[in-house]
């Protein structure tokens, strides 16, 4: 890739400038949407450029892709794009330890999030952007931090460390952020980081002989097992990417599969029928790496009227939603709205979106780390089965006033904070509802279930 000028912008009076920290999917997203402003950006990536490297980098190989992270793209001009290369899946394929398979739809019918490849849709994003004249990506450029007296980022190239002058800086420099880590100095700056007991490792089914799909290719395979899990999402070239999620230590741990024998009687054991479908098993467990699962929560995200921080850098959370590219992706669309309204007012937008924004961060973390309970250990049991089966009649039924929480989070816009709150109201509905005598051979007929659903939801 050839820089458009070689001097970033910082060097040269521009009245509409920007430096992203950052070129991962939110980075370069975000620079995308102020370009289409008039925005001229520059963005700072710590590694080299991934399309010369044809590294996808150390993380997750496909994500899932739903409405909030849609939205954006639509934004950004590229969501038809990304579609055709995405991968729908209308529900989740629960495998039982004897291979059965109970399908599970996500929403309505045709509802489906979309598993896309990381490195691909990273790629396109960073590709249009640069196609914006004023876009100007520099690789290989770690971000050391913030002068705090000037709110300007420290930039090391070639061993050198510089301080640039930007009007605005946004750190969209991930989990582990160079920025945030700047910040963290100041007095009132709020920090937690929660790790699980958990940590996961990538694995492979490859594609059949024919490039064909040994599983359900539209769906979201689970292998539920109260304490773990394995899941797999498709890929386009007919593979599947599974992740182990497992705790470090205890029975059933990383600590305790060190040997051929111990992960083979393992994978035997817990996941029969995927192992005659992971040639490379051995290989990818004891090669692949194990790694840490982080909540990260922040505040202030803003900071002197310049700089703000946005996706992982302010919230990271686990993957169990599908939510954090997501969620980072809304941080851009909500962004981009303020600026809408405000203009070239900053301060305002600045403040506004940390106002109204974090709280919908720290939902969506608490929401995460429940999901995770509720795909290991709940998607097999008998009354989490029910309360799906209830929950969709009462949405068909009163759609302007039931929404699934899994549906509010990911085929909705509506805010983080006001689903995770409706969610702890559906779980005292269907506290009373499961608990009806005789529930689980009549609901369809049980005249209660309604009349509970019309007392709490007419309150
Ligand atoms: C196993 C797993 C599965 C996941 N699945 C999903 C999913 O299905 N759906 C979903 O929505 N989300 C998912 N996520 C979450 C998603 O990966 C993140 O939320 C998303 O990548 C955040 O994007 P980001 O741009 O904020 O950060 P990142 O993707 O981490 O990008 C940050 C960028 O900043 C660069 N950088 C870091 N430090 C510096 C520095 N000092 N100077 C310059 N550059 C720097 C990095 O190299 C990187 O390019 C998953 C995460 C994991 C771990």
């Amino acid at each position: 890739m050839q820089n458009k000028q070689n001097t970033p912008s910082s060097e040269k009076k521009q009245p509409k400038r920007a430096c992203i920290v950052g070129a991962g999917l939110v980075g370069s997203l975000w620079a995308i949407l102020l370009a289409k402003r008039g925005y001229q950006v520059d963005v700072f990536e710590r590694r080299p450029d991934m399309r010369k490297a044809g590294a996808i980098g150390g993380r997750s190989i496909n994500l899932a892709l739903s409405d909030r992270g849609w939205r954006a793209l639509e934004k950004a001009g590229i969501a038809d794009k990304i579609r055709q290369v995405g991968i729908p899946m209308y529900g989740r394929m629960m495998h039982s330890t004897t291979g059965e398979l109970t399908p599970q739809p996500y929403g309505k019918e045709g509802q489906a999030i979309y598993s896309v490849s990381r490195g691909g849709l990273n790629q396109e994003l960073v590709e249009i952007a640069e196609s914006f004249k004023d876009v100007n990506f520099y690789f290989d450029q770690p971000c050391w931090g913030l002068n705090l007296k000037t709110a300007n980022p420290i930039f090391v190239n070639n061993g050198e460390s510089k301080e640039h002058d930007y009007p605005l800086v946004f750190g969209a420099d991930g989990a582990f952020s160079a920025i945030r880590s700047s910040l963290q100095r100041r007095p009132r700056f709020n920090y937690s980081q929660d790790y699980l007991d958990h940590g996961y490792k990538e694995l492979t089914i490859p594609a059949g002989e024919n490039g064909e799909h040994l599983l359900e290719k539209n769906a979201l395979h689970i292998w539920p097992r109260g304490q773990f899990m394995l899941i797999a999402l498709p890929n386009l070239d007919g593979s599947f990417t599974c992740t182990l999620f497992l705790p470090f230590e205890g029975e059933e741990s990383f600590e305790n599969l060190k040997t051929d024998k111990q992960i083979l009687a393992f994978f035997q054991k817990y996941f029969g029928d995927a192992v005659p479908l992971m040639p490379t098993l051995l290989e990818d467990f004891k090669e692949n790496p194990t790694s840490t699962l982080v909540t990260i929560r922040c505040s202030p995200w803003d900071y002197n009227d310049q700089v703000l921080m946005l996706g992982d850098a302010s919230h990271a959370i686990v993957p169990f939603y599908g939510q954090g590219m997501n969620s980072g992706f809304e941080d851009c669309s909500l962004l981009d709205d303020f600026v809408e309204k405000h203009g070239e007012d900053w301060t305002t937008t600045l403040h506004e979106f940390n106002a109204s924004r974090i709280k919908d961060a720290n939902a969506i973390a608490a929401l995460a780390v429940r999901n995770f309970i509720e795909m290991c250990d709940r998607v097999g049991d008998p009354a989490f089965l029910l309360r799906k089966k209830i929950a969709a009649h009462l949405h068909k039924k009163y759609p302007d006033h039931f929404i699934p929480l899994y549906s509010m989070v990911t085929f909705s816009h509506i805010p983080y904070s006001v689903a995770h709150q409706e969610g702890k109201k559906q779980d005292a509905l269907f506290e009373k509802i499961l608990a009806l005598e005789g529930i689980f051979d009549n609901w369809q007929e049980n005249k209660h279930v309604d009349k509970i659903f019309l007392e709490m939801y007419s309150e």
